[in-house]
C-alpha cells in the first residue's frame, strides 16, 4: 500500500506519520526528516540544502526525486507512508511515474485540514527530539518528562525553522506550490480530507477508518 500525508506545514503530518508507522508498519518516506539528518550530519547534500531549511523555502524538485527513487530501491516491497512529499507538482509527477514503473500507484492520498490560525498556534509550541526526530507540543502533547523525548530520552529543541519569518514562508510555499495537488489527487478520486483538529489520537481515528 502507497499512501501520502498532505497537508500545511504544522497540520500534523509526522506525528501522524509516527503512529501509522509504529501501529501499522509503514515505512516512512518523511523528506524534512530525512534532509534534517543530512544538515545534522553535515554530509554535502546536507550544506547543499541547509538554507533552504532555514528559510523555509522548498528544496529543488530534482533533489527530492532523487531521494524518493533511492529509497525506492531499497524499500519497494513495502508499505510505505509518504509524509511531506510531494509538496510541488512536478514532485507529485516524479512520483507518479516511479511507482508506475514498479506497478505500485498510490492508493490513498489524505488531507490534513488545519484552519491557519491554529497552524501557527502549533508551529510556536512545537518541539522535537534532537536525537530520534519525534514530535511534541507544549500544548496538546507534551512529553512526560519536561524538555526529554518518551520514546528515546534525546533533547527537546525548538526546530530552526519554527520562527515566525519561516513559518510565514512556509505557509507561502504551501498555498503557492503544495495546495494544487489537492486538486490534483482529488480528480484521481483518491484523496480523503480529515480534520486534524483535536488530539493526535482523534486525528488517528479518524485516518484508520479509511484503511
Ligand atoms: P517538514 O519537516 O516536512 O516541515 O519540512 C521541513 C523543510 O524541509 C521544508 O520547509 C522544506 O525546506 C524542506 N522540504 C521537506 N520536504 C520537501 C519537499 N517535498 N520538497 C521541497 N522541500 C522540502
Amino acid at each position: 500500500m502507497r499512501i501520502v500525508l498532505l497537508g500545511p506545514p504544522g497540520a500534523g503530518k509526522g506525528t501522524q506519520a509516527q503512529l501509522l508507522s509504529e501501529d501499522k508498519g509503514f515505512e516512512r518516506f518523511s523528506t524534512g526528516d530525512i534532509l534534517r539528518r543530512h544538515i545534522s550530519e553535515n554530509t554535502p547534500l546536507g550544506s547543499r540544502v541547509k538554507d533552504y531549511l532555514i528559510k523555509g523555502e522548498l528544496v529543488p524538485d530534482d533533489i527530492l526525486l532523487q531521494l524518493v527513487r533511492n529509497f525506492l530501491k531499497e524499500k519497494n516491497l513495502s508499505p510505505i507512508l509518504f509524509d511531506g512529499f510531494p509538496r510541488t507538482l512536478t514532485q507529485a509527477k516524479g512520483l507518479d511515474g516511479l511507482l508506475e514503473e514498479e506497478g505500485h500507484p498510490l492508493d490513498l492520498v489524505i488531507f490534513l485540514d488545519l484552519p491557519e490560525t491554529e497552524i501557527i498556534r502549533r508551529l510556536n509550541s512545537r518541539r522535537i527530539c534532537k536525537r530520534c526526530g519525534a514530535n511534541y507540543n507544549l500544548i496538546t502533547q507534551p512529553p512526560k518528562v519536561s524538555g526529554r523525548c518518551d520514546r528515546c530520552g534525546g533533547l527537546l529543541i525548538k526546530r530552526e525553522d519554527d520562527n515566525t519569518k519561516a513559518i510565514r514562508e512556509r505557509l507561502r510555499a504551501y498555498r503557492e506550490r503544495t495546495s494544487p495537488l489537492y486538486e490534483y489527487y482529488e480528480r484521481r478520486g483518491i484523496l480523503i480530507k480529515v480534520s486534524g483538529m483535536g488530539s493526535p489520537l482523534q486525528v488517528y481515528k479518524r485516518i484508520i477508518r479509511f484503511l
